[in-house]
């Protein structure tokens, strides 16, 4: 049995993947399956089932990337948007049934671990990562490595206002007018429903007049094709997007902003309007020497990224 090896998985909205992982990060054996959101029980029963099943080649650590706020010094899951997870006491039930060191993580912090060691932004010191898709998650590398906050909370970087008044936030989050609420796919997929409603003669009107449904990945295709209402969301999208990392650069003075996710996909449809608020409304000297790049790693960051936590762990002992 190879001591080098862990088991990482990435609890995602919509599926779950696990890995066995050697010691180099690299992806031994592979599990993927649609998450099963019934409930909190559910979750559970199904991340230990997939974990068992990749159990019998051997691992001495866990590693869990879970799209919810962390405790680190209880080891519990706090709050989640997208899955049926609340104060779930994750590390310790995990350790007690595998019997290895568990370490659990926010995906947004796993993926920024992931693009920071093997993706976009090696050999970066200070990185601000930004994941969108269903919602806007984030992490925070400074000074070479991941900022956890006093508790293991920070990095919510989808959760800073940018619209006192905006729309509500998502899921158990009690804001308005955050980032996620602006930047997200499903704030995509709204801002397209109404261009919908409202110009039905326009391409995303005739597209869902076809029957196609109305997503990202509709949006992205039409706003490639030219000009209109598709091209038009993603405008708008970009640009709250480039006010919200116009204010993380103020903060942080990244080297780099790594934009990763499915919504990402979208590419300089996305970026190019963030870039153009972000060179109008940040300060220099940290406007200047920020660069906005999108992720490498794409939907695995979360896995790779929850290896590495696990690997640290082992080496940290
Ligand atoms: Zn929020």
């Amino acid at each position: 049995m190879s001591t080098r090896q862990v088991i990482a998985v990435d609890v995602g909205g919509t599926k779950l993947a696990a890995g066995l992982v050697d010691g180099d990060g690299a992806v031994v054996r592979h599990a993927v399956e649609p998450t099963d959101r019934t409930g909190e029980e559910a979750v559970l029963a199904q991340l230990e089932r997939v974990i068992g099943g990749l159990a019998d080649g051997g691992f001495s650590a866990l590693g869990v990337g879970i799209p919810s706020t962390i405790d680190q010094r209880s080891g519990r899951a706090v709050t989640s948007v997208n899955i049926p997870f609340a104060d779930v006491d994750l590390r310790d039930r995990l350790q007690e049934r595998f019997g290895v060191p568990v370490m659990i993580e926010n995906d947004g912090n796993a993926a920024a671990v992931a693009e920071h060691r093997l993706g976009a932004a090696r050999g970066a010191r200070h990185v601000v990562m930004l994941t969108l898709g269903t919602g806007v998650g984030g992490g925070l590398i400074l000074d070479d490595r991941l900022y956890r906050g006093a508790v293991g909370a920070a990095g919510e970087l989808g959760h800073i206002t940018l619209d006192l008044d905006g729309p509500p936030c998502q899921g158990a989050c009690p804001g308005r007018g955050h980032l996620e609420a602006m930047a997200s796919g499903l704030a995509a997929e709204r801002l397209a429903a109404r261009a919908v409603a409202e110009r039905p003669e326009g391409d995303l009107g005739r597209a869902a007049a076809a029957g196609r449904r109305v997503d990202p990945r509709l949006l992205v295709e039409l706003a490639a094709a030219g000009p209109g209402d598709a091209r038009d969301v993603l405008d708008h999208v970009g640009f709250h997007l480039g006010v919200g990392i116009s204010g993380l650069v103020n903060v942080f003075n990244p080297e780099l902003v790594v934009v990763g996710g499915g919504f990402a996909k979208a590419g300089e449809l996305l970026l190019a309007p963030a870039r153009r608020v972000v060179s109008e409304r940040t300060l220099v000297p940290a406007r200047d020497t920020v660069t906005i790049v999108e992720a490498e790693l794409g939907p695995e960051a979360g896995l790779v990224g929850a290896a590495l936590v696990a690997l640290d762990a082992l080496e940290g002992g």
